[in-house]
């Protein structure tokens, strides 16, 4: 049993001990392969700590795969779905993170995982493993409401954080023009769906977005009493996974600043911009954010392998598969029971960067044939931070909160992030936010760049020029 540390009695640290350690690699003549699907914080991190422990072992090759070129920083997506920080300084190219290491990164969807071939297909090729490690992350989780639900937002990816800050910058402009008071109204109301860490602190950038930057833009002929945010949580509790004392700390602080939080308010549907919330008159509004759970990959659950209820793939202490030995799961896709608690642990990027470590150690041991580790680890608080230069802590030891809270928070985030010039480009962003004001100019990152005029046949651009 591991101590409350997450540190081990006594060499208590081997486990599965026994697994043949599989052919080829240190020495046998090809290379070994590790395969690493997914270059978010538990593949990208399990990948860096691989090269880092397998310093001696040139044969072994190490192959990372994402569909997007960049690692994404998703603590500070809600930053920049309110101009507080540029794209570029949350998402980072995988290449140059890699660049100085062996590690391969191949940049393309995974099609298919052939778990009995030991092979992994992509867009481009299909891949042999000897290890494969599943990191591919979740999805928005509509809990089935998705045929109730129209013209919803989400926030999971960078194009997310740039439609959500294009569009509340429009609705300043629709209501700025706008006679009729009911549909200036629904233009100045931003629901905010999901009481959790992402729902809180979105909720929290908006009110601080429109109240502090947007008005002082739009502030001839919109007044601060006009804006609405407001937070829709189904339970009784913000912030269910962390501290109850912080929990209630940050509902006291969001209904302070003006945000109103609707607890036990359990969304029945959003159609033709009209809100319904069970118990509660419908409600109009032309903003609805859902940030109200994820759900595993759909690849990830497609494997037969065996899973939780909510399809993610159980592993064993040491992180692999049951199912399957040299199958490793880390982060999200991960159903890996605290051994404290006996509760599968939390999908976060503290988690996934920790078991990366532990997956990445323990595929060395085997190679090596050294002892395993089993992953255990006890979040002793949390952090969340609400609007400008505000964050809540909550540690065993202590609580903090206000600017000092806020400047940690972010600190403590900077430092995860992978190489010390993107914490450099983050810390300087958010010196720049603390300093000046947030940008209220709409990002086109055009991800369709096709449509792009510069690719427009010569007759259709000289028509229009
Ligand atoms: C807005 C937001 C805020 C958050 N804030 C916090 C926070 O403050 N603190 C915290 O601890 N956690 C936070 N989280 C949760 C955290 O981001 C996740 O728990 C963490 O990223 C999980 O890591 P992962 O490696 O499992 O998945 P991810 O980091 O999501 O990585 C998965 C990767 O797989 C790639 N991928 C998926 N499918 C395919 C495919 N078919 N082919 C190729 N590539 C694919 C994706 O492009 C992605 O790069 C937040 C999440 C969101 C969305």
């Amino acid at each position: 049993m591991p101590t409350k540390n997450g540190s081990f009695k006594n060499g208590e640290k081997m486990s599965e001990k026994g697994s043949s350690a599989p052919p080829g690699g240190t020495g046998s003549g090809r290379p070994y392969r590790i395969l690493v699907l997914g270059a978010g914080f538990g593949g990208l991190y399990t990948a860096v700590y691989l090269d880092r422990f397998l310093k001696d072992h040139p044969d072994v090759w190490i192959t990372v795969i994402d569909r997007r070129n960049y690692f994404l920083f998703t603590p500070m997506l809600h930053s920049t779905a309110t101009g507080a920080l540029e794209p570029r300084y949350i998402a980072h190219s995988v290449r140059k993170i890699f660049r100085k290491t062996r590690i391969h990164a191949h940049i393309g969807e995974v099609l298919d995982i052939d778990l009995a071939q030991k092979t992994v297909e992509t867009v481009h090729r299909t891949m042999q493993f000897d290890d494969l490690v599943i990191a591919l992350g979740s999805e928005t989780n509509f809990y089935g409401m998705e045929s109730r639900l129209e013209n919803v937002f989400t926030l999971k990816s960078l194009k997310d954080a740039s439609a959500i800050n294009n569009h509340l910058i429009r609705m300043f402009e629709k209501a700025y023009w706008e006679e009729d008071p009911e549909s200036r109204k629904a233009a100045l109301t931003f629901v905010v769906v999901g009481g959790g860490p992402t729902g809180v602190e979105l909720a929290g950038e908006i009110y601080e977005y429109a109240n502090r930057e947007l008005l002082r833009d739009f502030g001839r002929r919109i007044s601060r009493e006009e804006i609405r945010v407001i937070l829709v949580e189904a339970t009784g509790r913000i912030l269910p996974s962390l501290p109850e004392k912080l929990s209630l700390d940050a509902l006291e602080r969001l209904r302070k600043i003006g945000i109103e939080v609707f607890l036990e308010g359990r969304l029945e549907g959003y159609r033709d911009g009209v809100m319904e919330i069970k118990g509660l008159a419908p409600l109009r509004t032309d903003t609805l954010i859902w940030a109200a759970g994820v759900r595993t990959n759909p690849l990830t659950a497609s494997l037969p392998l065996e899973k939780d209820g909510q399809g993610r793939i159980k592993v064993k202490g040491t992180l692999e598969s049951p199912s399957m030995d040299h199958v490793w799961v880390v982060g999200d896709n991960a159903s890996c029971l605290n051994p404290w608690e006996g509760k599968p642990y939390p999908p976060t990027a503290q988690t996934a960067v920790r078991q990366a470590k532990t997956v990445a150690h323990n595929i060395v041991a085997r190679l090596t044939r050294k002892p395993e580790r089993i992953f255990a680890h006890n979040h002793v608080g949390g952090f969340v931070s609400i609007g400008d230069n505000y964050a809540l802590l909550s540690a065993k030891q202590f609580t903090l909160s206000g600017i000092v809270g806020w400047f940690l928070w972010n600190i403590v985030y900077i430092h995860k992030l992978p190489i010390v010039r993107y914490r450099l480009f983050s810390t300087f962003g958010l010196f720049l936010k603390v300093l000046f004001e947030r940008a209220t100019t709409e990002i086109d990152l055009c991800p369709e760049y096709e449509e792009a005029s510069y690719r427009k046949p010569p007759e259709e651009s000289q028509a229009g020029g």
